[in-house]
């Protein structure tokens, strides 16, 4: 299959060095893309920054925001079987880039947002025989939330998992996850982010070879 894996963060700047982000490392969406490659697939991963080496074999896409992650993703689309979108978008970007470092003065400030676009809801809508697949974080409502993104987005999975306090998602090696489908599955693991790879790569060829 041709798969493309988006991971990690996003960062919306605000001027030349200050950004908004989010603590997404960009671990399992490398895992994927890792377990992909191994088993034949044809891997483009779309990447915001992280500390992680791209896996060997993989077409490796740097980007930094949102809209410049959607221009990849859409230039690549049509020709996918697969779309894994595992990154951490954010939801907002500074409404206005000021092109020089911005200088402190007042004790409070400003900053507008405005909406991003929604990558996967967009794929979504043009989605003929792909496979797309989505993540959902939250801290409750987690699979309420992630039913509703199901059907939002128009997916055939979504992996789910559930911010906890003491112990995050983010940069863990293990996870607890629920993986949701579109007739109201839903099963429960808590193993490595890396076993979890193989059984949500066992997830999407057990799709595309039932399709
Ligand atoms: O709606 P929510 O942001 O919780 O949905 C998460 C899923 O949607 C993830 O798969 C994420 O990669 C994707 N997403 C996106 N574009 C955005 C926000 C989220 O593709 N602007």
């Amino acid at each position: 299959m041709r798969i493309l894996i988006t991971a990690g963060p996003t960062r919306e700047f605000i001027d030349p060095v200050r950004f908004i982000s989010n603590s997404s490392t960009g671990y399992f969406g490398y895992e994927i893309s890792r377990a992909a490659v191994k088993r034949g697939h044809k891997v483009i991963l779309v990447s915001g920054p992280t500390d992680l080496k791209p896996p060997k074999g993989v077409k490796f896409i740097p980007v930094l925001s949102a809209l410049q992650m959607k221009t990849v993703v859409d230039k690549f689309f049509p020709a996918l079987d697969c779309l894994i979108m595992s990154a951490a978008v954010a939801d907002y970007r500074p409404a206005r880039f000021v092109n020089k470092k911005i200088k402190k003065s007042a004790a409070t400030m400003m900053v507008k947002l405005k909406k991003n676009p929604d990558i996967l809801l967009e794929a979504g809508r043009r989605k003929g025989k792909k496979i797309l697949i989505g993540f959902s974080l939250e801290t409750g409502g987690l699979i309420k939330n992630a039913k509703a993104k199901i059907v939002a987005k128009n997916l055939d999975l979504i992996i789910a998992s559930h911010l906890e306090s003491k112990k995050s998602p983010f940069g863990n090696r293990e996870t607890r996850i629920a993986i949701l489908d579109r007739v109201g599955g839903i099963r429960r693991f808590s193993s490595s982010k890396k076993a979890l790879s193989k059984i949500i790569l066992d997830n999407i060829e057990k799709i595309k070879y039932t399709r």
